[in-house]
């Protein structure tokens, strides 16, 4: 990629990183009520080579941590020592709703509707406007680290809007989640600001909120080593091998017909045909019963975990392939060996 990014010193937050440098800073954000100062806690890793300048970044949404734990794991890697260009990693963006367990700001806003941000705006746009200024405009390629929202859960999965750009499909394809999903950018959310600065953006979205889950950790933690070899920040002898990664072109919700609880039939990962039966809610007696089943044949990539539902509520995220039944296997048994 021809760029001028990368520079000798790269100056993030008023710190300066030379070429071969390792180093933490903070990147002050905002001030609580009794004056204790918010700040980003970021690492800037350059190599000694001019190369790609990736950013990975975590917990946009504060509650959403398996990203935080696949940060720090990187940062453990030794293969570090020896990148080409230059790897921001970000394990928390949004550190007040990391610290309140909560998924949004102090003000109720979602930081990842608050993109790219004002200098004066909203606690939200601020913070986004730092962020974009200070390490999203000066990178190359991005990766956002997700999770579902709080009482879901998400079949690790990539989501980028492959139409944009052959190297953003590229790059889908080789993180090796067991789905991508092409999808529309969001107003407001990162992954649009990005891509209007020509930053090759990846956004993964696995597990739950508010767990360490091994297998959606690994899974990321394998994606963002696999992408910085593919974009030549790393040569490595460890294959990194990958399954194959299957694109959904379309997804859906399942939404509740009817008020009450359920039971689930299907978990994420599962292949459904239309009419499946997906749930049964019932009423506190158990005397009504209603199903809930399948629009469309798919895999469910999402699923509420909360067993409480008012009609209207979203249960089940399917995914559309026009893909054989081989093809839906791989995806259904990507975690059996
Ligand atoms: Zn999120």
């Amino acid at each position: 990629m021809k760029t001028k990014k990368d520079p000798d010193v790269l100056v993030i937050g008023g710190t300066r990183i030379k070429r071969g440098e390792r180093k933490k800073l903070q990147l002050e954000v905002s001030t609580l009520f009794d004056y204790t100062e918010l700040k980003i806690p970021v690492e800037v890793i350059r190599g000694k080579e001019k190369g790609p300048v990736l950013f990975i970044s975590g917990a946009i949404h504060g509650d959403e941590i398996n990203g935080v734990e696949i940060v720090r794991r990187i940062l453990k890697r030794k293969i570090l020592s020896k990148i080409k260009g230059t790897l921001i990693l970000v394990p928390v963006v949004n550190i007040f709703g990391f610290n309140n367990k909560s998924r949004y700001l102090p003000d109720r806003k979602d930081l990842n509707r608050s993109f790219p941000g004002t200098k004066k705006g909203s606690l939200a746009s601020q913070m986004a406007y730092i962020f974009m200024k200070e390490i999203v405009s000066k990178c190359t390629h991005g990766i956002d680290l997700h999770t579902a929202a709080v009482h879901r859960t998400n079949y690790p999965q990539i989501r980028a809007s492959l139409d944009d750009n052959i190297e953003t499909e590229e790059l889908a394809k080789e993180f090796g989640a067991p789905v991508i999903i092409n999808s529309k950018l969001r107003d407001g959310s990162l992954r649009e600001a990005a891509r209007k600065r020509n930053v090759r953006i990846l956004l993964f979205e696995g597990g739950q909120a508010l767990r360490f889950e091994e297998n959606v950790i690994q899974v990321g933690l394998k994606g963002c080593l696999r992408v910085m070899k593919k974009i030549g920040m790393i040569t490595s002898r460890d294959k990194y091998q990958r399954k194959p990664a299957f694109i959904a072109n379309s997804s859906y919700w399942v939404r509740a017909p009817h008020g009450g609880t359920f039971s689930a039939k299907v978990k994420i990962g599962n292949y459904v045909e239309e009419g499946d039966t997906l749930a049964v809610i019932a009423d506190l007696f158990g005397s009504s019963r209603v199903e809930v089943v399948a629009e469309k044949s798919g895999i469910v990539v999402g699923a509420n975990l909360l067993p409480l539902v008012t009609r209207g509520d979203a249960m089940f995220h399917i995914a559309n392939f026009d893909e054989s039944k081989k093809v839906i296997k791989a995806v259904e048994d990507y975690f059996e060996d």
